[in-house]
């Protein structure tokens, strides 16, 4: 999928409207909603060393994942060893379809550094020669970028111009300028912004930079102001995400190993906002966004959840751990 279609909302929702609709939608009765009860597509997710060296192997990721009702996820990991290990056939077996990116990390050093470090380009184009036992690399990262200006070392311009030359997504952890930035690199670049800005940028911004950029999505872990306190989808968000379904993504963003302690809990939280939104809406935030990103059919029936399940449950609303 090359290039995205030009979709309606872009004629028909100036700024302005937007503002509107968001100061109309404050004063709105929230209704009781149902969570959302379809399939999940979890778009960033991460399997660290920690994770299955650790409490987390890969039977205890792929029932939790069955769990929460993940039918499908990116995967990426520090270093590549744990998106190999996923991306196999006991995913397969289990109904999830994971879809494998290459991380710029081998190690946390460089978080740091990746942007001008020639030996991380290297490392990219063998682990994209190589691939995976569920086939080729789809993306790359998740990247950071702590600085904006470090969008234009040498290696994240020639990253960015390796992905849209590739059709390969990259997933980016970085403030709005430098989404700027990256995509002066590469416009065409399919670009998934994570957690959407994760300083809380204002959502005008967003829509903004959504605008500008067809190819760009957002997806919605940790992002600021997204829901209250209770759990429930903010006004302004539920006029964005009703406007524009066709651009956002879920993610459970398992950077440490309490995230993945959480993981059912994280998932339940993301059924409950999304059940906020109309069907429609829901769904393609939910799973249809990506299964077009990234070429994937219709979910299977699901398969039968180990019988040993969910001895850690989380209750649904506990908060993120940080
Ligand atoms: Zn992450």
């Amino acid at each position: 999928m090359p290039t995205r279609t030009p979709t309606p909302w872009r004629t028909v929702l100036p700024a302005a409207l937007l503002s509107l609709l968001t100061l109309l939608g404050t004063g709105l009765p929230v209704r009781a909603a149902e969570p959302y009860a379809g399939p999940l597509f979890d778009a960033h997710l991460h399997y660290n060393d920690e994770a299955w060296m650790g409490p987390h192997d890969l039977t205890d990721v792929l029932g939790r994942l069955q769990r929460a009702g993940v039918r499908g996820a990116v995967a990426n990991s520090r270093p590549n060893d744990g998106t190999r290990t996923l991306a196999g056939p006991q995913a397969a077996a289990a109904g999830v379809a994971v879809v494998p990116f290459v991380r710029l990390y081998r190690h946390r050093a460089d978080y740091q550094n990746w942007f001008r470090d020639e030996s991380i380009y290297t490392m990219v184009e063998q682990e994209l020669a190589t691939g995976t036992r569920s086939g080729p690399y789809r993306g790359l990262g998740e990247f950071h970028l702590y600085e904006s200006d470090n969008a234009n070392g040498p290696i994240a311009r020639r990253l960015m111009q390796l992905a849209e030359a590739r059709n390969l997504v990259v997933l980016a952890h970085v403030d709005d300028r430098a989404i700027e930035l990256l995509m002066a690199h590469a416009p065409r670049t399919r670009l998934v912004w994570a957690h959407t800005g994760i300083g809380g940028v204002a959502i005008e911004r967003v829509h903004t930079l959504l605008e500008r950029f067809p190819t760009l999505m957002g997806e919605l872990s940790y992002r600021p102001g997204l829901t209250g306190g209770d759990g429930r989808l903010s006004p302004e968000w539920r006029v964005l995400l009703t406007a524009q379904p066709e651009r956002f993504l879920i993610g459970s963003d398992t950077w440490i190993n309490p995230r993945w302690s959480a993981y059912e809990a994280l998932m339940a939280e993301a059924r409950q906002w999304l059940g906020d939104l109309p069907p429609q809406a829901a769904r393609r935030i939910a799973w249809d966004n990506a299964a077009g990103l990234f070429a994937l059919p219709q979910p299977s029936p699901v398969p039968t959840p180990p019988s040993a399940a969910a001895p850690e449950q989380a209750a649904p609303g506990a908060r993120h751990p940080r």
